[in-house]
């Protein structure tokens, strides 16, 4: 089963992909952790991620492809994979050819993102109120275009994502017939 989350920054995707992994027994990957990783590296590809994570600003379309499609191949996630933070753009989406067979939505309100985010413990190096900003418009941008894509395609679940975690991983698993 292959699974997409699709949610601004703070909508509690990590946190459903983690518990989501476990009740389904397929792998958790994110975009966000794989450039991440990335970014800790001391190569050119890495210094150059990690500019523009910090800057809160999207990886080109064709770096972003290129990356996912390595992972993707890879044998764990021959079977399913739950994936969050990726396809981000339209032009992911329609360069993306491994079929797809649900998307969640996890939907909040920016402000309550930001609350979310400012009450975070855990502060990273990419979370300047700037780059969160950047994030938040460049979801409303480019990334909801896919949301409607999904939509129309008639696999999208919107999902409300200011319920309790259990609540939203419940309404999930049910939605994917596994409850
Ligand atoms: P996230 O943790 O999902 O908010 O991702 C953190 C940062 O990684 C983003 O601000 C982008 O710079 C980069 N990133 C993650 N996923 C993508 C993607 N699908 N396309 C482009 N950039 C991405």
């Amino acid at each position: 089963m292959k699974i997409i989350l699709i949610g601004i920054q703070g909508s509690g995707k990590s946190t459903q992909g983690v518990l989501l992994s476990k009740a389904l027994g397929i792998p958790y990957l994110s975009t966000g952790h794989i450039f991440r990783d990335l970014a800790k590296e001391k190569t050119p590809l890495g210094r150059e991620i990690k500019l523009i994570m910090n800057a809160g600003v999207l990886i080109s379309d064709q770096k972003t492809l290129a990356i996912v499609s390595e992972y993707l191949s890879r044998p764990e996630y021959e079977k399913g994979y739950i994936i969050d933070g990726f396809p981000r753009t339209l032009t992911q989406v329609e360069n993306f050819s491994n079929g797809v067979d649900k998307v969640f939505y996890i939907k909040i309100s920016d402000k309550e993102a930001l609350w979310r985010i400012a009450g975070r413990e855990d502060v990273r190096e990419d979370e300047t109120l700037l780059a969160i900003r950047r994030r938040i418009d460049s979801f409303h941008k480019f990334t909801e275009p896919v949301v409607e894509h999904y939509r129309e395609k008639g696999i999208l679940v919107e999902v409300d994502g200011e319920q309790s975690i259990e609540v939203i991983t419940k309404e999930i698993l049910k939605a994917l017939g596994k409850e």
